[in-house]
């Protein structure tokens, strides 16, 4: 099949949720093997050798197709997590069931590998469900056994068993998911930390890296869609003047309430940020130059006709700008050249104006 990889490189949360699959059918082809040996020395009966090695392929490639059709991605836990447990739950407890009572424990460790997987993805509350369901699963082959094969079964032997599988499976869960808590709250620094890498410390607003993974982000949406974006550089003019008159504080309110400006009435999928000194950039998306022009112009009119009261209420801080249009192929490079160029022409026309890269 052309273009057919067997982990999709598409989607790398998917691709992540696929290779933990495979993880998981890597260990049960090794419980497999296990099963075999437990045979092999005649504890379990081939008919429940037999039952998992189907119920395992089955489960294969269910879970497969699931995941490549994408319909696990209407689950509340896209990665199946909790189900593929289930799953490997019930396999064990068949062998389990066609095991001689002498030999049954050697399951029990298995069971526990099984719930690791949990610690991946599941809270404290949903690792206690699926304990509680294994439990179940464990009482329902010992009801069968009690029924259908009296000769296995052992009550006494039994229900020590299942007490302790039952103690030792909610101690896990309680464990795992204390673990799994302290790996969320890792994910989450993680993601606030980054958040303020892409943030500029005296505006709050982006920083140059955050408008180069936006803009890098604008360039392959549009070579896929065949849509297109502006990018505006705006240049505070005569801004050393501002310093050298009032102080540098002075200038940083100046730089804060241009930020303000120019955020507002932004829409959602426009990216403003602070190129670095007194250089911004904006990013409009899904923007022709004529629909860029007429926003960068009221911008420019609106930062003119601020008043900076608590500097100087006489003070007028305008702004250059300079506008490009993506042309499909470029790179980011050449469309924030492209409008640097465009400022370059404001700033030597007179300031204070918008001028355009065509
Ligand atoms: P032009 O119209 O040609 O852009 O003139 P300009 O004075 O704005 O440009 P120039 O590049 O000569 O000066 C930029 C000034 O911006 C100099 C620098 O001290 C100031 N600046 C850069 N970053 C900051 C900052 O974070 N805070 C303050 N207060 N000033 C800054
Ligand atoms: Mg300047
Ligand atoms: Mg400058």
């Amino acid at each position: 099949m052309p273009g057919f990889s067997i982990i999709p490189k598409h989607d790398p949360q998917q691709a992540h949720r696929i290779r933990r699959y495979f993880l998981a059918v890597a260990t049960s082809l090794l419980v497999l093997y296990f099963m075999t040996v437990v045979h092999i020395h005649g504890y379990l009966e081939l008919r429940g050798l037999q039952w998992c090695a189907a119920g395992m392929t089955l489960c294969f490639v269910v879970f497969y197709a699931l995941f490549r059709s994408g319909l696990n991605l209407k689950c509340r836990d896209p990665s199946l997590t909790g189900a593929q447990m289930v799953c490997a739950f019930v396999i064990t407890n068949i062998a389990a069931y066609y095991t001689e009572s002498d030999a049954r424990a050697v399951f029990l460790p298995v069971l526990l590998m099984t719930f690791y997987f949990g610690i991946f993805r599941l809270d404290t509350s949903q690792m206690t469900t699926i304990a509680l369901v294994s439990i179940a699963c464990y009482g329902v082959m010992l009801g069968a056994l009690y029924r259908f094969r009296p000769s296995a079964f052992d009550l006494q032997l039994e229900t020590l068993r299942w007490w302790i599988l039952a103690v030792v499976l909610l101690w896990f869960a309680l464990i795992s998911g204390h673990i799994s808590q302290l790996r969320k709250e890792l994910a989450d620094s993680k993601s606030a930390l980054e958040a303020l890498l892409e943030r500029d410390e005296l505006t709050g607003v982006g920083n140059r890296r955050y408008l180069t993974h936006m803009m890098a982000q604008e360039k392959s949406r549009c070579d896929r869609s065949g849509t297109t974006f502006c990018v505006a550089m705006l240049d505070l003019d005569f801004f050393k003047k501002v310093n050298d008159t009032y102080g540098h504080p002075a200038g940083d309110k100046v730089l804060k309430v241009f930020a303000l400006v120019a955020q507002d009435g932004l829409r959602r999928i426009d990216y403003f940020g602070r190129f670095g000194g007194e250089e911004f950039m904006l990013i409009m998306s899904e923007t022709k130059m004529h629909g860029a022009r007429t926003k960068a112009e009221r911008l420019r009119y609106n930062m003119e006709h601020t008043r900076h009261a608590e500097i100087d209420p006489g003070l007028v801080q305008t702004v250059s700008i300079g506008l490009a249009e993506y042309r499909r192929g470029e790179t980011i490079e050449d469309v924030q050249k492209r409008a640097d160029k465009a400022l370059y022409k404001a700033k030597s026309n007179g300031r204070n104006r918008v001028e355009m890269e065509v």
